[in-house]
């Protein structure tokens, strides 16, 4: 959340960020804008990746006053491609459209939330995999991770709902698994902030996925494979996400190795200005994917439906297997094949 108390103007953010060419003058400049309740230029360029952040030395969290100001003033075009999208989601979100999902596993094990997420945004079979045999699944709108709001100009989704869907979690009566990050954020870091208690215990993908790969080692089968990984926009607010998932790939048998476009330096997968600014979209991605492929990796893979969804017309133009993470856990338990084999 945004702390202006912790604003030097020092202008690191934006004199960092890829979409602009400012200097720490001009940077702070904008941000000085920001914070008096103007418009500045950064409004439009920015394209919600949440780089800034990290490029901040004193946490103030300047990405969330960006986007606190995109929606605000609707200077962005981001904001205007999104605005059905997100009317759609708050529609889900105050109960006037679609229905929550709850079905029921066993009853010593916790329930995966899917978020607001279909089912058919993940890989066919998902389901089926030993890796969440026996749980509860829940997913719908009224469980949406809020968080990603911040892609379609609304940044205020967050304190608005946050504690009607921590609510509707706790209902559920079970320790909740959140396969996809941004539910897990929103438990982990965006409640704190606001106040709320998560009275429910949770665990992200990551964690779960590493308890289970720990537990069960005579299943799984080393694949020897090098992939690139596609860091979602959610990973920059919580850097313990990458710890997690390099431990994952370590029991797997899967090795990163060293690429441009990595850690702090990564390229967003394009999709929130897929509708907004389709040739900038189509440029990373194709950067992107490029880097992976010179880098020696097998495989791109995605951890995020939105990201694995975008990805796959330009991985597959460039002939580099997509694999979303549950997938490749699948693999190693040889449940489904490498891609094209
Ligand atoms: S969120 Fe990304 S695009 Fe937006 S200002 Fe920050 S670094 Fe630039
Ligand atoms: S938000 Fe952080 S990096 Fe940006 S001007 Fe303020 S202190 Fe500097």
């Amino acid at each position: 959340m945004w702390d202006a108390s912790k604003c030097d103007l020092c202008g690191e953010c934006l004199a960092h960020c890829r979409y602009v060419d400012y200097d720490n003058e001009q940077a702070a400049r904008d941000i000085k804008l920001l914070m008096e309740g103007k418009e500045a230029d950064i409004l439009k360029a920015c394209i919600t990746c949440v780089s800034c952040n990290e490029y901040c030395p004193t946490g103030a969290d300047p990405s969330n006053l960006i986007f606190k100001m995109q929606e605000k003033t609707g200077a962005s075009p981001v904001v205007a491609a999104m605005k059905g999208f997100l009317d759609m989601m708050r529609d889900g979100l105050e109960g006037r459209k679609g229905v929550g999902q709850v079905i029921p596993g066993d009853p010593d094990k916790p329930a995966l939330s899917f978020d607001s997420f279909e089912f058919s945004q993940f890989p066919e079979g998902t389901l089926d995999s030993a890796l969440f045999k026996g749980l509860t699944v829940v997913r719908g709108p009224e469980y949406m991770s809020l968080v990603g709001c911040v892609h379609m100009g609304g940044e205020s989704f967050v304190e608005k709902y946050a504690r009607d869907v921590i609510g509707r979690l706790a209902d559920v009566g079970k320790d909740i698994v959140y396969i996809h990050n941004e539910g897990y954020l929103l438990a982990h870091l965006k409640a704190k902030e606001l106040g709320i208690e998560v009275p429910f215990r949770y665990q992200h993908l990551f964690e779960y996925m590493l308890d289970f790969l720990k537990a069960n080692p005579g299943s799984i089968t080393k694949l020897n494979k090098k992939i690139a990984y596609q860091a979602n926009c959610a990973i920059r607010w919580y850097r313990q996400q990458d710890t997690w998932l390099a431990e994952v790939f370590d029991q797997l048998g899967v090795e990163c190795p060293p690429r441009k476009y990595s850690g702090v330096d990564a390229l967003c997968c394009g999709g929130p200005i897929l509708g907004a600014n389709k040739e900038l979209a189509v440029d990373l991605q194709e950067r992107n994917i490029k880097d992976a492929l010179e880098c020696g990796a097998e495989a791109l893979i995605t951890i995020c439906p939105m990201c694995d969804m975008v990805l796959g017309r330009p991985t597959s133009q460039f002939g580099l297997p997509k694999i979303f993470i549950t997938d490749l856990v699948r693999i190693a338990l040889g449940e489904i094949p490498w891609p094209g084999q």
